[in-house]
């Protein structure tokens, strides 16, 4: 098998080597390490890591938790790093309208759209999380009011990226298949995590089963999200290969087939990767 985690959290293993050595184990040849730090002022951390290992590549971004950390220096640090061809996409960024304690929805979009316009000027696609607040608490759903984070996400790339014609990655995609469709008819890459496995995530699953296998991917979200059988537990970089064969087994297809095809839709996403 071989396996790509396409989005994962490497900055606070107490003991990464051994992490990675699992994940060689379980066939995940490459990841995509998020460099959104603890918070902007470590958000090169991942960097640092891809420079250090040859399977890890990186991305730089500011969360949209962390969107009011968006000043002019922060987002020229950010600028800096992603020339670096180690770091091979923007992110994660986008719009959180879940929990009550984040920058409220202007700061959000600003912070957003600037670092598109970052993304732009480097060439490089993003990496999305975009959280809407349909499970939130009635407190965050009074905060964000009707304002639908799916929504507004879609119309501002439908303004500031597709003109671009750059592709993304809806990371842990968890929408309906609506918004599938249109971040698909966006030329996004949807990416299947830990969560997909889960047994009230029916809709996540419809998705995964019928979206086009070109535009597929998986993910672990690493630290978050464990894949069942594993759920509850700190997630690794390994454990993609459960969601690679659950997804596999949605697809009716082997999960050898699964991971050919999500690391052949990496590589064409991200063709500086597939020299390694
Ligand atoms: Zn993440």
């Amino acid at each position: 098998m071989h396996l790509v985690d396409s989005h994962c959290h490497l900055d606070n293993y107490e003991d990464l080597p051994a992490i990675l050595a699992n994940a060689r184990a379980a066939g995940v040849h490459k990841l995509l390490a998020i460099g959104i730090g603890d918070g902007p002022a470590t958000m090169h951390h991942a960097l640092d890591l891809a420079h250090a290992h040859p399977e890890i590549f990186a991305t730089a971004g500011i969360h949209p938790q962390e969107a009011h950390q968006a000043t002019p220096e922060v987002l020229a640090k950010l600028t800096t790093l992603a020339q670096d061809p180690r770091c091979i996409a923007i992110g994660e960024i986008g719009l959180d309208y879940y929990h009550l304690d984040n920058p409220d929805i202007p700061t959000q979009q600003a912070a957003f759209v600037a670092q598109l316009k970052i993304a732009e000027a480097a060439g490089k696609p993003i990496t999305i999380h975009c959280r809407t607040s349909e499970l939130a608490t009635p407190q965050a759903k009074a905060k964000y009011g009707s304002a639908d984070a799916w929504e507004d996400l879609l119309h501002l790339i439908r303004q500031y990226w597709t003109p671009t014609e750059l592709p993304g990655i809806m990371h842990c995609f968890s929408g309906n298949e609506d918004q599938a469709a249109r971040s698909l008819a966006a030329g996004f890459y949807l990416s299947f995590a830990g969560n997909v496995t889960y047994p009230k995530s029916t809709t996540i699953q419809t998705v995964a089963a019928t979206a086009p296998s070109d535009r597929i991917l998986i993910e672990t979200d690493a630290p978050f999200l464990a894949p069942i059988p594993l759920r509850g537990q700190t997630n690794e970089p390994a454990y993609v290969a459960h969601t690679a064969r659950f997804v596999a087994e949605l697809r009716g297809i082997s999960p050898e087939a699964l991971a050919g095809l999500t690391s052949a839709n990496f590589g064409t996403l991200f063709p500086t990767t597939l020299s390694v």
